[in-house]
């Protein structure tokens, strides 16, 4: 491993997930010099386990309007698609409040426009250095397929014109037509909306490991060291290391849920929560096969085929970050999805991450207000993978002094800090 103890850079990215390798491969396609750290191996946390859908309809968050009428079947915390720890809420009262306030139609336009913004400048790089990163054959186009049980056909029919006002576009199906795209399911749903310019991929810690070796081959270098933490130091900075420190010009703080960590020493209390969940993966079986990730509204779980098998995903869970794994929603999804499709026994052991979300589900994306020089590119919650490149990309153009191809505006952390 290199000694980086002297060297100066001009960019050092903190963490390696799929938004700290985006501002890898960016900052170095603006000729910068970058070091890319990251205590694990890339790609090997939340974007490691998430459920590979590049969404291109994902403009309205969790906390919309509809959560409001959600909210007397989460309270009972029974329900699959929410649990959370009463402790939790109460010491984190203020983020809930924030999170609920969100919820207002009001809210609805601007964080939408803006996430459409990202979204679409970030399936757009996705869809570039998939291939320049020798991973395309990883990328389905495939779509992702919502469905319901019951007779939600004006439920769908909403959706479908609300994203088409975003010129997003889905295609309305019934039982038959779910069947056509998906015969090997069992024809349980009435109702579908096939996200018809969503693709996906079959693993996406191996796609954000494939663009870490883009990065590394345009002349970017990484290193795997525990990042304890980061001061000014002159006109630059000073990232300390495990096993050493690295000087130089910029810092991008790209940690996904442990961000607010190494913040907090610099006086920024960020507004970030972890809105777990897990998976589990079940050996396929090959005459069964799914053709692309599908997504049970009601049972408030997503089935995606993936490179090790059938990848089931759960809803949130509102808790500490690390507080102890519960598998309460996992036990209650999976044999809901075993109804839909055969799969064999489990691959692995569950995984559980941790979506970072602040309370108005946008990421921050831009400078931290007081110190020039430090860069924040967190809180992607449900859609960092799909959102990683664009944020990423704008933050290497921002410290370029270049202007990012979206606009920024409302992602800016000096809303919170
Ligand atoms: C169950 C689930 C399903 C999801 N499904 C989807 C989906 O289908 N589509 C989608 O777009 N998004 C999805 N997401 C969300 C997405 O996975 C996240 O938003 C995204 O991965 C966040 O990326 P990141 O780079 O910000 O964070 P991470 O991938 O967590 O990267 C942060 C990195 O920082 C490193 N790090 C932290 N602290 C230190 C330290 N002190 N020293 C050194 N390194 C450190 C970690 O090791 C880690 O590699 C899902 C999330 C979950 C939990």
């Amino acid at each position: 491993m290199p000694d980086n103890k002297n060297k100066q850079t001009d960019v050092v990215v903190l963490g390696a997930g799929i938004v700290g390798v985006s501002a890898g491969v960016a900052a170095r396609q603006r000729g910068l010099s970058v070091v890319l750290v990251d205590r694990r191996e890339p790609g090997s946390e939340t974007s490691y386990g998430n459920a590979g859908v590049l969404s291109s309809g994902s403009v309205l968050p969790l906390n919309k309007p509809s959560l409001w009428s959600a909210l007397p079947t989460y309270l009972t915390n029974r329900h699959a698609a929410l649990r959370w720890d009463p402790a939790w809420v109460v010491r984190n009262f203020d983020w809930v409040a924030r999170f609920l306030a969100n919820a207002a139609a009001s809210q609805v336009k601007p964080r939408a426009t803006a996430l459409h913004g990202l979204i679409g400048a970030s399936l757009k790089l996705h869809r570039e250095w998939i291939v320049k990163a020798d991973a395309a054959q990883r990328m389905r186009e495939t779509g992702w397929l919502k469905v319901w049980r019951s007779d939600a056909l004006e439920a769908a029919k909403q959706e479908q014109a609300f994203l088409a006002e975003y010129g997003i576009d889905s295609r309305l199906l019934d039982r038959q037509a779910i069947s056509a795209l998906e015969p090997n399911i069992v024809p349980v749903y009435k109702v579908g909306l096939l996200h018809t310019q969503t693709a996906s991929v079959d693993s996406p810690g191996a796609v954000v490991k494939a663009y870490a070796r883009m990065f590394a081959r345009s002349g970017g270098e990484l290193r795997q060291s525990d990042i304890t933490g980061i001061e000014c130091d002159g006109e630059g900075w000073r990232v300390t290391l495990a096993d050493g420190a690295i000087a130089a010009r910029h810092v991008v703080v790209a940690l996904g849920p442990w961000s607010a960590d190494l913040l907090r020493p610099l006086g920024y209390r960020v507004p970030l929560a972890s809105e777990r969940g897990y998976h589990q993966e079940f050996k396929p079986n090959p005459a069964r096969a799914l053709q692309r990730p599908i997504h049970d509204a009601e049972g408030s779980f997503l089935m995606t085929p993936m490179e090790q098998g059938i990848r089931v995903t759960t809803g949130v869970e509102l808790t500490a970050r690390d507080a102890p794994s519960s598998y309460a929603q996992l036990d209650a999804v999976v044999p809901v999805a075993r109804g839909v499709v055969e799969f064999g026994e489990a691959v692995g052991e569950p995984w559980r991450g941790s979506r970072p979300t602040l309370p108005d589900s946008l990421p921050m994306i831009g400078p931290a207000p007081r110190h020039p020089g430090l860069w924040l590119a967190f809180g992607n919650q449900h859609i960092g993978f799909t959102t990683g490149p664009a944020t990423g990309a704008a933050i290497a153009a921002m410290i370029a002094g270049a202007a990012p191809s979206f606009d920024v505006s409302a992602f800016s952390p000096s809303r919170y800090l």
